[in-house]
């Protein structure tokens, strides 16, 4: 997410937008050059490092060879140093006859004798050449002619076989560039030219601390309402990853006294700090309130006009960069990669980050908030004309869809969406579209990843991009994926997902889910009762909630056909997915609502069976015989899926038992 460096200061008040709970929002390049203007010029720290200790490094100034490499005028093979003009004469009929020296050049060995009109020094590769030749002969050229004497069949070009003195390195010539990162490549070159020590840029060293009340460190147990640590670990990875040296100071509680203790403590320590969470101005959020005191000239943005990342805050305190990153993992990490990451590698003495950027079509309509600039993650599929970037819409509190997208792609801050069909640039988190072997766009489920393991195992990549039945289906006419796993139920003919499908794209049986109510085990509402009998239980006790299903889930249209026209307490409440269903009940929020079997099973819920509903693969007839689709077919149909899937609860459907 590299962004230029060198940006130049807009005009005071342009792009600002003036918002009531920030004092004041800038725009991204606004916010990013008034950081840098109050961070740049300065000096990079350096060190001297000893080479085996150098690796990683970026090196502080310019290397120039002190020697010339090779050393000496060098055979590069095995055979008789020469002297060429003694082999004009040379060929298949008219051999040479030359006199052997009485010394053997191995590697290491100083040549004592001249080579003379007419003789010959037996070398071997890597020797030095010895006065008087000026070209090598391979042995393979020559044949004994006593025990003194070789015959030579060729003729021989001055400069044959000989690497000559500083051919590969000259003296005084620039080796390696400040900015460099010691790879072993360059750890090689730095050894053949005798240098044990370089001068590196010292990498700043960088506090980071999370900050918030829920916050649980990885390795703990979970308490109610208490969440693992995120920005900690991966904000301390980003900084390695560009060029600084992480110290990670744990989470502090949203304690005023305690919080400027910790922020003091870093900043006597560390070349920066980087906190994330509590920028929101909810009521616990501090760590801005703090940095006025810790050093001039203190807040330089407060408010960016980016999305994911508003609450963004930059500070300088007495030289040293003061960072708070939004709470919610993605936005961390945005505005990390986007705003901190060209500051940090400034100071790291690293150039500019150059991300691998490519072409790519959305499929889709992508809204977005008119005045922030937006970056939106993406997965990449192969499509009939090109790429295919489909939006990895988990929201900005979601973290998986970091490590699941290829990249992201940018909306401008003035335009209200991105329409379907645009063709746009897709910044990438790696140097190369990783093209997957199989794709698989549709609804998801979690038995989908009992099949698909058995290809990831045989060293054949998937992805998987979940959204919905209709979209995967959709996806699949368009030819932008392999199959598409959908349960729709056609009210019509009152079956699933056949009537749904159309040329070029066929059904293969896949497994049944059991739809059910999830309740508490024990709660005598429902316990021992059918699901009709259940939900009029529910109903008759106003005390009794539910937790309903998003508009569009075949799940929903299931419930609505329970419920029959009411509105029970809770028919609002509409999560997305199965697995929030069943937390909602079993942290007694909810009382009951409908989810599959497994899921209820997972998280110890009682569970009463209503319909069986039919997962299924629609097929892209065009793309089934590719390997990775029969590899598909071969695992979906294998007697270990089967296995898996009726131990985590789903019926398999093959072969089609009704
Ligand atoms: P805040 O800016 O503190 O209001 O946090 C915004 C959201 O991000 C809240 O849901 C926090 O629980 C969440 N959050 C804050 N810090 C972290 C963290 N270190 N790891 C994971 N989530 C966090
Ligand atoms: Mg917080």
């Amino acid at each position: 997410m590299g962004s230029g460096m060198t940006m130049i200061p807009q005009t005071p008040d342009s792009g600002r937008l003036e918002q009531e709970q920030f004092l004041k929002i800038l725009s991204r390049e606004d916010a990013l050059a008034r950081f840098e203007i109050a961070l740049f010029p300065r000096a990079i720290p350096r060190e001297a490092r000893k080479l085996a200790d150098a690796l990683g490094a970026a090196l502080a100034e310019d290397i120039t060879a002190p020697v010339d490499v090779p050393p000496f005028d060098r055979s590069n093979v095995d055979g008789f140093a020469v002297r060429s003009a003694d082999l004009a004469a040379a060929g298949e009929g008219t051999p040479v006859r030359l006199a052997v020296n009485g010394e053997t050049i191995h590697c290491g060995i100083a040549p004592t004798l001249q080579v003379v009109e007419g003789t010959a020094t037996p070398i071997a590769t890597g020797g030095p050449l010895p006065r008087g030749a000026d070209a090598v002969v391979m042995v393979e050229h020559t044949q004994p002619a006593g025990p003194d004497a070789i015959d030579v069949r060729r003729a021989a070009s001055p400069g044959q076989f000989v690497s000559y003195s500083g051919s590969d390195i000259a003296r005084g010539e620039a080796l390696l560039r400040a900015g460099t990162i010691i790879g072993s490549r360059e750890i090689g070159m730095l050894a053949a030219c005798g240098i044990a020590e370089v001068i590196v840029a010292r990498k700043p060293r960088v506090a980071v601390i999370s900050t918030g009340d829920e916050l649980v460190q990885p390795g703990q147990p979970l308490a109610p309402a208490a969440i693992y640590d995120t920005n900690g670990a991966i904000v301390a990875a980003a900084i390695d990853e560009n060029g600084g040296e992480a110290i990670f100071l744990g989470a502090i509680p949203d304690d005023e006294a305690k919080l400027e203790a910790a922020m003091r403590r870093a900043l006597s320590d560390a070349d920066m700090l980087v906190l994330s969470g509590g920028t929101s101005k909810g009521a616990g959020d501090l760590s801005h309130r703090i940095i006025g005191r810790l050093g001039q000239p203190g807040i330089i943005a407060h408010g960016v006009a980016l999305k994911p990342g508003k609450p963004l805050c930059l500070a300088v305190c007495d030289g040293k960069p003061v960072v708070i990153l939004p709470g919610f993992p993605t936005s961390a990490m945005f505005t990390f990669h986007d705003m901190i990451v060209p500051v940090l590698r400034r100071m790291a003495g690293l150039p500019v980050r150059s991300d691998a950027r490519v072409n790519a079509t959305v499929p889709v309509r992508i809204s977005s908030e008119l005045g922030r600039t937006e970056f939106v993650m993406v997965s990449l599929v192969e499509g009939r004309d090109g790429l295919i970037a489909y939006p990895s819409g988990k929201g900005s509190g979601a973290i998986t869809s970091f490590a699941q997208a290829d990249g992201f792609l940018r909306i401008d801050a003035m335009a209200d969406q991105m329409p379907a069909g645009t063709a746009t640039e897709v910044t990438l988190f790696t140097p190369h579209v990783r093209v997957p072997h199989l794709v698989i766009v549709g609804s998801h489920c979690t038995g989908l990843d009992l099949v698909t393991a058995q290809l990831a195992h045989a060293g054949l990549s998937v992805r998987s991009i979940a959204v919905g039945s209709l979209g995967g289906l959709a996806a699949a006419k368009r030819g932008e994926c392999d199959l598409a796993p959908i349960h729709l139920f056609d009210d019509k003919s009152e079956t699933y997902n056949t009537p749904y499908l159309v040329d070029g794209i066929e059904l293969v049986p896949g497994w049944r889910r059991m739809q059910g109510i999830a309740f508490r085990k024990g709660d005598k509402r429902f316990e021992g009762l059918g699901a009709k009998e259940a939900v009029a239980a529910a109903l008759a006790d106003p005390a009794c909630i539910m937790v309903n299903r998003n508009q569009g889930a075949g799940t929903r249209i299931l419930i609505d056909r329970l419920l029959g026209g009411a509105r029970p307490e809770g028919y609002w409440n509409q999560p997305r997915s199965h697995n929030a269903v069943a937390a909602a009940v079993a942290q007694h929020r909810a009382d009951w609502g409908m989810t599959i079997a497994p899921v209820a099973d997972a998280v110890g819920l009682g569970f009463i069976p209503f319909a069986e509903e039919h997962y299924d693969f629609a097929f892209v007839t065009a793309r089934k015989q590719r390997p990775a689709v029969q590899a598909f077919l071969d695992a979906l149909r294998s007697e270990e899926a089967r296995t898996a899937l009726e131990r985590a609860g789903f019926r398999p459907a093959w072969p089609l038992s009704d």
